[in-house]
């Protein structure tokens, strides 16, 4: 049978438990994960350096043959068909995650036909984690070791 290969594209700006969880779960769908961090020429400015967070992601992952990272810098449904993935797989928080993955969801159907999006609702203990608002904590010096599935 043919092999099921999922992309989970996102920022990871960081990279989160959040996230992490995701993945895992997916693993009990899929057969290989593709950890895809866009890097997207408008949101260049990011706040953690996309190797670093790359590197990291990786080490969390180690043991999982099955789980790859890698950057790219392409439409997230070229990347996927580049890649033999017939798979999106996204994470859903709450219902404007819902909104805004809905049209993406449209967008990239559209760009690639035989690419499927699939969701997961959030773990509830992971529900409230937040890229952003860790940055933020970050910025000014907060303790962020307990979202972040690795030590930065
Ligand atoms: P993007 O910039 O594409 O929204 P993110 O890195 O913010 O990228 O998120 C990537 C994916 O992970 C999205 O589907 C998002 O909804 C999901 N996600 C973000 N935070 C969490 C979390 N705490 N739990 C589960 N999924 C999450």
């Amino acid at each position: 049978m043919e092999k099921k290969i999922a992309v989970f594209p996102g920022s990871f700006d960081p990279f989160t438990k959040g996230h992490e969880d995701i993945v895992l779960r997916g693993l009990n769908i899929f057969d290989e994960i593709i950890i895809a961090i866009g890097h997207n020429t408008k949101k260049s400015n990011r706040y953690f350096d996309i190797d670093v967070m790359s590197e990291k992601i990786r080490a969390t992952f180690m043991e999982y043959p099955s789980i790859r990272v890698e950057v790219f810098a392409e439409l997230t449904a070229e990347f996927a068909k580049r890649n033999k993935a017939q798979y999106l797989l996204r994470g859903l928080r709450n219902t404007t995650d819902f909104e805004y993955e809905n049209s993406i969801a449209q967008v990239n159907r559209n760009i690639n036909h035989d690419l499927e999006s699939v969701f997961l609702i959030t773990s509830p203990q992971f529900a409230y984690i937040n890229s952003s608002i860790i940055r933020e904590v970050h910025r000014y010096g907060g303790e962020v070791a307990p979202f972040l599935p690795y030590t930065l």
